[in-house]
């Protein structure tokens, strides 16, 4: 696309929308869980670990203590133990006996369905948050701003944010709601086998006529 078109323009938008939904069709969630607790859990330990990392930790985890009010009683070190390996283990330890205290005792032990009373449970922030209302309720109320979703947002100039929330907010002003869900899953997806970090993989990339990005490591235009 022509470096003068305006990089917010609806048509180009819509254009990265498409190409992203059929080199990603069926993007999910990669962490595994089987409830909204389960989600939540995971994905306060995904912070700065990978999800193949949360994923061999979580299954010993939800079986020492199944449910919100088990895990409220568990002790900080026997918590600490089982989510060592994710990094961070004393913080995310308290963050998840805080959340299950929050959980059962506020909530009855139901991960609740709002943005305004998930920011209340320790640990959880937006990006938690949209984690489990577009994964697991269906409801969009925000982007999840990952490291992915925040790399190559800025790459395809569709934000020149630098901090999550302010990321999100671009985005939301930009994507339709309708795609809010799909797109942070193809984007992760899309950063994980493409646009990684370092050497991007532009060559290949389903974007690359798209994208005028400065550090691209190939262009046809
Ligand atoms: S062309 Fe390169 S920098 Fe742009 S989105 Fe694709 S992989 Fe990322």
């Amino acid at each position: 696309m022509a470096k003068n078109v305006s990089p917010t323009n609806p048509t180009r938008v819509a254009a990265i929308l498409d190409a992203l939904t059929q080199a990603y069709p069926n993007a999910t969630c990669a962490l595994h869980h089987k409830s909204a607790w389960q989600l939540l859990v995971a994905t306060i330990l995904s912070a700065q670990c990978t999800d193949v990392r949360v994923n061999l930790v979580t299954p010993a985890l939800f079986r020492a203590f199944p449910t919100p009010r088990a895990m409220a009683a568990a002790s900080l070190p026997e918590l600490e133990e089982l989510v060592r390996t994710t990094g961070f283990f004393r913080n995310k330890a308290k963050s998840l006996q805080g959340a299950a205290r929050v959980v059962s005792e506020e909530f009855h032990g139901k991960v609740p369905q709002t943005m305004d009373e998930l920011l209340r449970i320790p640990g959880v922030a937006r990006k938690t948050a949209n984690v489990v209302l577009g994964s697991w309720f269906g409801i969009a109320d925000g982007i999840v701003v990952d490291t992915h979703v925040l790399r190559i947002s800025r790459r395809l100039a569709l934000t020149r944010q630098t901090a999550p929330e302010k990321v999100e907010r671009d985005l939301m002003q930009l994507i339709p709601q309708s795609k809010w869900i799909d797109f942070s899953h193809q984007l992760i997806s899309h950063g994980r086998a493409v646009c990684i970090a370092r050497k991007p993989r532009c060559a290949g990339c389903p974007l690359e006529p798209l994208c005028n990005a400065p550090g691209k490591t190939f262009s046809s235009h």
